[in-house]
């Protein structure tokens, strides 16, 4: 029945079937799952009584006088009477003249559309919708389904949602056919709605309540495919992995006791817990694959330092084994050059080799460090994308880290899973919903650093209006004269690097020549050549700079303790994100910091991320907001960043989303093949979600 074409179905043109086929609706089952993107409430009846002009009013009643007539300018207008039992109405439509055929007197009829009163005082239907009153209404008269149309111009064969509820209503019937694809406990457990059922109501719910569980059930749907797909994936990934000959850690705990009370501080519960992950992966026989979430500050570098330590000087318990090498990756070369710091500092003790490469090197220096790379002489390499770029190599390469692994493309990390598959660590500073990051990253683990290390300072944040500029730039000046150092982030200007060079290279004049004439400032974007920035960048750390005026290229993780305060010109059109991410930047040090958010926009969304900015400071806590405000595709930009296209579901519904992943966790593990369940395997193959870039 399902699979009957519908040129044999329906009746109908063969040119709405030729459109039909241009939307991808060829058979029965194809129209039943042809699902509304919406819906219109079209049954709240009113007596003929009460009519009211400006609204949209519903009405039964009998149809009397019809007619049609020509007017005077050649317009065809056709007129009836509608009476209930409160009173009548007149009805009128102009240019419509088949009705006369689709209604006679007598009958009785739905009506939903506007009235206007006439200069009488008499109120009339202009054009409604209408539809004779049958056992089942499909166009009127209750909740109907809006559908998505065909885009042809030509009105006569277009595919209108008008035409879609003709013709589906009376099939719907047939979803009984559809097979139940999902096991029953399943839908047992979490209290889901069968397959057919839910089709049935999507199309025309009989209540509220039902097209609740009708969204619920194929929301469920899509979410298990999608996680189901990536956990697999990561699965069979890993899986393929475990061989003889890969070589297994076995860690020395008492080097990780000496190295944890070598450090100065104790680590939090969360930096612990995430140590702990990671080292449990890291003795599989197969790779892991984890992203490790937390705010700026929150101490992810010590615990790949630690990771890294671990790896290096674990023991064998295979032939072929060799130390293990360490590859970290940072974004810019200030990063990776901050990172080399950190590390040496930390692992230098323990007689770790670390070496620092990046673009800024000579080739000569470059080979050198390339060639002690292969020969297995360097322990730990830190580096920009440099580091992954034909021509390197590792003796045994055992752990790369990928610190803010967004920056990072997909290729390029499938590029360094070529180098024997280590094992992955990604870093991110960028803390998302964790039911967001299940349904992104599905095919990571994933470890949350959710707590500061303590006695870290609250950062105070201010909106300040623009009447309030002057007196702020006062209070900066006195500030630098204490000693501290300032950021001024200048505002997004769009897409083009030039603008915003251009925006940035005046306002750095304006501050120098008319605000701060006193004072030394510095000039930072992305047009500046690597060694320029560097160069900027060491002023700035070393306090021969004041102010440091830049584009949003500040925005990954520099380290300068003394600087206090930074200033976002234009932060209403910032997303919360990265607003967080500036604000990261101060706060590092002893002395108190702030953030000053200068907007001149005092109304809408945008002062609501504003404010939410001076009410919280945890990366997470406003990354749930951003997403309740603007929605995914805004923050994260659907396209670039692999955040599906959902169709049921939605991102933000976060019970459902653990639910979908219980049970793809659950499956993966027990059948990952869905032997089980051939239904659900057939079903999961038509699941039209392109998965690209889901994956390492
Ligand atoms: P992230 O990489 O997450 O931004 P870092 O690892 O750079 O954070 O840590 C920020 C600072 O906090 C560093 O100076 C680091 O030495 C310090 N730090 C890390 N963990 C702790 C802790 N548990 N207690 C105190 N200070 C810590
Ligand atoms: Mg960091």
């Amino acid at each position: 029945m399902l699979n009957q074409p519908l040129s044999k179905v329906l009746k109908t043109t063969s040119a709405h079937i030729k459109q039909l086929k241009e939307m991808g609706i060829l058979t029965v089952e194809d129209l039943l799952l042809y699902f509304p993107r919406g819906y219109e409430d079209e049954s709240d009846f009113r007596n003929i009584s009460e009519l009211t002009e400006g609204e949209v009013n519903i009405v039964r009643g009998l149809v009397g006088s019809l007619s049609n007539r020509r007017l005077g300018n050649g317009m065809m207008l056709t007129q009836c009477l509608l009476t209930d039992d409160t009173g009548s109405v007149e009805v009128i439509w102009f240019n419509q003249a088949y009705i006369m055929q689709s209604l006679k007197n007598g009958d009785e009829v739905i009506l939903s559309g506007r009235v206007k009163s006439s200069k009488y005082g008499r109120v009339s239907f202009q054009s409604p919708k209408f539809e004779k009153v049958k056992e089942v209404q499909v166009q009127t008269g209750r909740v109907v389904p809006k559908y998505y149309q065909s885009d042809i111009k030509d009105s006569k064969y277009k595919i209108t949602s008008k035409w879609l509820r003709e013709k589906i209503q009376p099939l719907l019937y047939l979803a009984d056919f559809f097979k139940e694809f999902l096991p029953e406990e399943v839908l047992d457990r979490h209290d889901l709605i069968s397959f057919s059922e839910a089709v049935k109501q999507i199309h025309y719910p009989d209540s509220d309540e039902a097209l609740k569980k009708a969204k619920e059930r194929l929301g469920f749907d899509e979410l298990f495919a999608l996680q189901f797909k990536a956990l697999k994936k990561k699965r069979d990934w890993q899986m393929s992995w475990i061989t003889e000959e890969r070589d297994r850690m076995i860690f020395d705990d008492a080097l990780l006791e000496k190295f944890l009370l070598s450090l100065p501080f104790k680590l939090t519960n969360a930096q612990t817990k995430t140590l702990n992950e990671a080292l449990i992966d890291l003795r599989k026989p197969y790779p892991m694959l984890r992203l490790v979430q937390g705010d700026v500050g929150s101490g992810k570098t010590v615990v790949a330092a630690i990771a890294a330590l671990m790896t290096v000087m674990s023991r064998k318990d295979l032939k072929s084994f060799e130390r293990p090498q360490v590859a970290v990756m940072a974004p810019t070369g200030i990063l990776a050059k901050q990172h080399y710091k950190t590390f040496q500092k930390l692992l230098k003790p323990f007689d770790i080799r670390v070496e620092l490469l990046t673009g800024a090197f000579t080739d000569k220096q470059k080979r050198s460090i390339v060639e002690n790379m292969k020969l297995g002489l360097t322990d730990v390499v830190i580096g920009t994308h440099a580091l992954i770029q034909e021509g390197v190599d590792f003796k045994n390469l055992g752990l790369a880290v990928i610190d803010e692994q967004h920056r990072f493309g997909v290729k390029q990390r499938e590029y360094l899973s070529k180098f024997g598959n280590p094992h992955l660590l990604y870093l991110s500073a960028t803390p998302i919903p964790r039911t967001l990051a299940l349904t992104i990253y599905g095919d990571q683990d994933i470890s949350v650093i959710d707590e500061m290390p303590p006695g870290r300072q609250e950062i105070i944040t201010r909106i300040v209006p623009e009447s309030k500029r002057v007196d702020a730039y006062r209070w900066i000046e006195d500030q630098v004269a204490k000693g501290r150092q300032v950021y001024v982030i200048c505002p997004l200007i769009d897409e083009s690097d030039t603008l915003q060079v251009k925006a940035v290279t005046e306002e750095f004049r304006r501050l120098k020549e008319e605000v701060f004439q006193n004072l030394r400032l510095g000039l930072l974007h992305g047009k500046l050549a690597q060694a320029e920035k560097d160069h900027i960048m060491y002023d700035f750390s070393e306090g021969n700079i004041d102010i440091l005026v830049s584009t949003s290229v500040i925005e990954v993780g520099i380290d300068v303790p003394n600087a206090t305060i930074i200033l976002i010109e234009g932060s209403e059109r910032f997303g919360l994100s990265q607003l967080h991410q500036f604000r990261g930047r101060v706060g590092r040090g002893e002395h108190q910091s702030y953030c000053f958010l200068f907007t001149n926009t005092e109304t809408g969304e945008n002062v609501k991320r504003l404010k939410a900015m001076v009410d919280y400071s945890s990366g997470f806590k406003l990354s749930e907001i951003d997403l309740e405000l603007r929605g995914p595709g805004e923050v994260y930009g659907v396209k670039q960043s692999g955040i599906p296209d959902l169709k049921m579901a939605s991102l933000s519904d976060s019970v459902l989303i653990m639910k979908a992943r219980e049970e793809a966790e659950k499956m993966v593990k027990n059948d990952s093949a869905l032997e089980k369940y051939p239904l659900l395997k057939e079903k999961l193959q038509k699941y039209g979600h392109d998965d690209e870039g889901y994956f390492v």
